[in-house]
């Protein structure tokens, strides 16, 4: 039997919308009639979230995220899946206030890139991402990746067309371009891959953006919900 999946989503909805349906499709695709995910979401109100993250009102942020994995156990979720890089800066603490264990998105990640034989990735997200050691750090000292990100003008822009336009669905060809420019810089730097470190960035920018492979988080750690969920 299927386990029941628990998302946390709304850290974008947006994005949280794409991992409903790629689980959803992922399901059907394995298991064929008409097959479909069990799961439960909790989906925060992201207006009360981005406020908190830009005031640094971090340990704020951990009760609510440990309030909504409490919730999911409550409903009978069988593990936690929270569908944002950002907020895994919390790992810890929902996995603390929980018995069900959290599938933690820069794992599949970091194991699909090893796979393919990369090393040196470039990695696009927040700058809470981008800046902080909670996810360059996991990446590096547990998987052995050499992560690199971009200058301080770029983190910015990326930074901002995430919470300006990319949580608000708006998909702007120039931000597309900016986004080009920003991974060739990476690349010229030795990048072999990129990680799309934040769950929003998929809906702007695919495969032909970029001269290395991409590492699409959102489908990443959806599939391996999927993977979890249909295993023994
Ligand atoms: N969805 C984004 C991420 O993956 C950003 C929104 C948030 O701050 O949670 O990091």
């Amino acid at each position: 039997m299927q386990k029941t999946i628990g998302l946390i989503g709304g850290m974008s909805w947006e994005s949280s919308a794409e991992y409903y349906r790629i689980i959803n499709q992922e399901t059907l695709r394995r298991l064929g009639g008409v097959h479909s995910a069990r799961s439960l979401m909790v989906s925060a109100d992201f207006d009360e979230i981005k406020q908190l993250q830009h005031a640094g009102e971090w340990d704020k942020l951990a009760e609510l995220m440990q309030g909504a994995a409490r919730q999911l156990e409550r409903g009978g979720a069988d593990f936690i899946v929270l569908c944002t890089n950002t907020m895994h800066r919390l790992a810890d603490a929902i996995t603390s206030a929980v018995a069900i264990p959290l599938l933690h998105i820069a794992d599949p990640t970091a194991e699909k890139i090893k796979a393919s034989g990369i090393r040196r990735v470039g990695l696009l997200g927040t700058a809470f991402t981008m800046e902080q050691d909670f996810y360059k750090g996991r990446l590096q000292s547990r998987h052995g990746l050499d992560v690199i990100v971009p200058d301080a003008d770029d983190r910015k822009t990326v930074h901002d067309v995430i919470y300006k336009e990319l949580v608000l669905g708006q998909v702007n060809p120039a931000s597309r371009e900016a986004y080009r420019a920003i991974i060739a810089r990476l690349i010229a730097e030795g990048a072999e891959g990129i990680i799309l470190g934040c769950t929003e960035i998929m809906l702007l920018v695919s495969e032909e953006d970029s001269a290395v492979p991409l590492f699409d988080t959102t489908t990443i750690h959806a599939v391996a919900a999927v993977d979890h969920a249909l295993s023994a």
